[in-house]
């Protein structure tokens, strides 16, 4: 398989800056917002404490008091990235938590104030598989018909002895389940996974990929296990009871996954980065430039590029 034409992009994915600047023939850029979500994983409705690697603390901005309004935080945001002459238009993006974890007028209220804002013209919303009922798909589906608008479900692993290892309080079934349910629909789907999770090898890693690679899922976001401060995952580095992926490992396990993507998901990220004060391990995903440096060479390296053996493998 040759490189697609259609990425438009000298990079060997289809990342997600592309993705917009094809379809809006501009910069984009998405503005994070807390709109004071809390998580069914961790207020007890499914399980308490929470994901073994989440750090419950919400965002900087949940840390310092009350918070803004989503109005308010998208007008920070605009100008903090319009300062630096970075983006025309923004994606509201509601990350922090479940984002869909409310009454269906709430959501609607906080997802009208997003698009109310001028130059926003899409949204992203960060949820969790079992959170999102028929009324609140149908919801976000009319938001679809006059914008961009992607629904992030994290699953993190398709195998469920790893779900219940990291305390994730649903099944892969869940998963599946939503992605049938919002399939087919204008809202796109970006599932999110982790590489290198407790228990799991290479082949479970690319038992997840296939999986995804195999559904109606439109985008991909891939986290390395980050360890923190104060979560369970973060005790357990502290006491050696676990060790992180090296970068090396990281890197070749992403351009494997890679290779069997479909061509056309939008790779929405490749490395997570942040948490810097709770920040324990590894040390190399500090820097996530070298990271994506990194991924970039080894594809070079194998005159790779993301779809390579998408159908091969499945
Ligand atoms: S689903 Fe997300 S917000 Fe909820 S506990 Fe897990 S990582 Fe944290």
């Amino acid at each position: 398989m040759a490189k697609p034409s259609f990425w438009n992009n000298t990079k060997r994915y289809f990342d997600l800056n592309s993705y917009w600047r094809n379809r809006f023939g501009c910069r984009v850029y998405k503005l994070p917002i807390d709109a004071g979500f809390t998580c069914p994983n961790r207020d007890g409705r499914v399980a308490a404490g929470g994901c073994i690697y989440c750090d419950g603390r919400g965002s900087v901005l949940r840390q310092a008091g009350d918070i803004p309004s989503v109005g308010e935080q998208i007008r920070r945001g605009k100008a903090f990235y319009r300062r630096r002459g970075k983006a025309e238009k923004f994606i509201a993006y509601f990350q922090t938590f479940t984002n869909t974890y409310a009454p269906l007028e709430k959501l609607r209220d906080l997802y009208d104030q997003a698009l109310a804002e001028e130059d926003v013209i899409g949204l992203a919303i960060g949820t969790r598989p079992d959170c999102v009922p028929e009324e609140t798909l149908a919801l976000i589906r009319s938001y679809a018909k006059r914008c961009d608008v992607w629904l992030e479900f994290g699953l993190q692993s398709i195998h469920d002895r790893t779900l219940i290892a990291i305390n994730r309080g649903h099944d892969a079934a869940a998963f599946l389940d939503a992605v049938r349910r919002t399939g087919g629909s204008p809202v796109q789907i970006c599932a999110h996974i982790i590489v290198g999770l407790p228990g799991e090898s290479h082949e479970d890693m690319m038992e997840t990929a296939r999986a995804i690679a195999g559904l109606p899922i439109q985008g991909i976001k891939i986290h390395s296990l980050l360890a923190l401060r104060g979560t369970i995952l973060g005790h357990r580095c502290e006491r050696g009871e676990l060790s992180l992926m090296s970068r090396e490992e990281y890197v070749a396990t992403v351009c494997d996954i890679l290779e069997i993507l479909p061509p056309e998901m939008v790779i929405h990220r490749l490395t997570a980065d942040g948490y810097r004060e709770i920040f324990l391990g590894p040390e190399w995903a500090r820097n996530k430039l070298a990271v994506l440096n990194a991924i970039d060479r080894e594809l070079e390296t194998r005159a790779s590029w993301q779809g390579i053996k998408y159908g091969g493998l499945l």
